[in-house]
Order: structure tokens, then C-alpha cells, then sequence
């Protein structure tokens, strides 16, 4: 599946408890998220402005937002419980990598321009994933490849 590429058209009766362009963001990703996994424990639950609560973990997601000319990557928090982190993330070793990659944004955001502009293409399944056009570099797709995207990658 390609990924879903937003602008500022799909904000057009977003509604959060907040209001601002972040949480109305996150609102309409939510959306998109309910409506795309199947299997899914509860309700999809974003941050916001607030942390996790205790015994849930913070999730990451990247949208593609289009601004003007270019695309811009937007970061929308998901907290999940540790049933839902196992439904979305079966891979018990990669999601022991959550927390570490949760804390490395910047590096993450560098790594899907570079896998966007071309810059960047990782070997073995990882690359096999995304020149199918299967996978892109969505947080999820960072997590399991991390050996190798940490390994070839230099900034
Ligand atoms: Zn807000």
C-alpha cells in the first residue's frame, strides 16, 4: 500500500479538543487509522499535548503533509496499550525497539527524506519492501528494519 500523502484540504471539519493544527492533524490520522487496520484492540488513542499513560507506550506515526511545493513530515503520537503494541506490532524484537526509536525522531525524519528523494536505498528485504512499492517508510516499516537502516544509513 502506498502511502496516504495529506494536506491541509483533509482538516476541513477535523475536530479535537484542542483545536490546533497538531491535534486536528492527529484527529484525521486517527481516522485514517481506524478505517486501515483490521484487528485492532479498542480505539485508536493520540496524545496530544499529554504523555502516555502509565503502563502504555508512545507511538510515533509520520505524515506526509503536502505544503506548498514540497512534503513535510508531521509527527502524530499514538498511545497503546500492550495489547494493542502487540496487535500492531507482532515482532517481539522490534517492538522492544519502540521506546529507543520513539526517542530518535530527527534521525528517523532524516531517514524517510533520504528514502523519498532517492538518496537513500537500504539492501535486502528492507529495500525488496519498499521498491515493490509494499512498504514505506512509515514508523512501523523504521522499527523492524532498524539493523539495517541504522547500519547503511550515514547522515
Ligand atoms: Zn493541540
Amino acid at each position: 500500500m502506498a502511502e496516504r500523502i495529506f494536506t491541509l484540504d483533509d482538516l476541513t471539519g477535523a475536530r479535537s479538543v484542542c483545536g490546533c493544527l497538531a491535534c486536528n492533524l492527529g484527529a484525521v490520522f486517527a481516522g485514517h487509522l481506524t478505517a486501515q487496520r483490521t484487528g485492532y484492540p479498542g480505539p485508536v488513542t493520540t496524545l496530544g499535548h499529554r504523555g502516555p499513560a502509565p503502563g502504555t507506550t508512545a507511538v510515533p506515526h509520520f505524515l506526509a503533509v503536502r505544503l506548498g511545493g514540497g512534503l513535510a513530515d508531521i509527527v502524530v503520537w499514538e498511545e497503546m496499550r500492550p495489547q494493542q503494541l502487540a496487535a500492531w506490532l507482532p515482532d517481539r524484537e522490534a517492538r522492544a525497539r519502540v521506546p529507543l526509536l520513539a526517542s530518535r525522531i530527527p534521525r528517523l525524519v532524516r531517514i524517510r527524506q533520504a528514502i523519498r528523494a532517492g538518496t537513500f536505498t537500504p539492501s535486502g528485504p528492507a529495500g525488496a519492501a519498499l521498491s515493490t512499492g509494499n512498504r514505506y517508510p512509515s514508523f512501523r516499516f523504521l522499527v523492524e528494519h532498524w539493523p539495517t537502516l541504522s547500519k547503511e544509513f550515514t547522515p
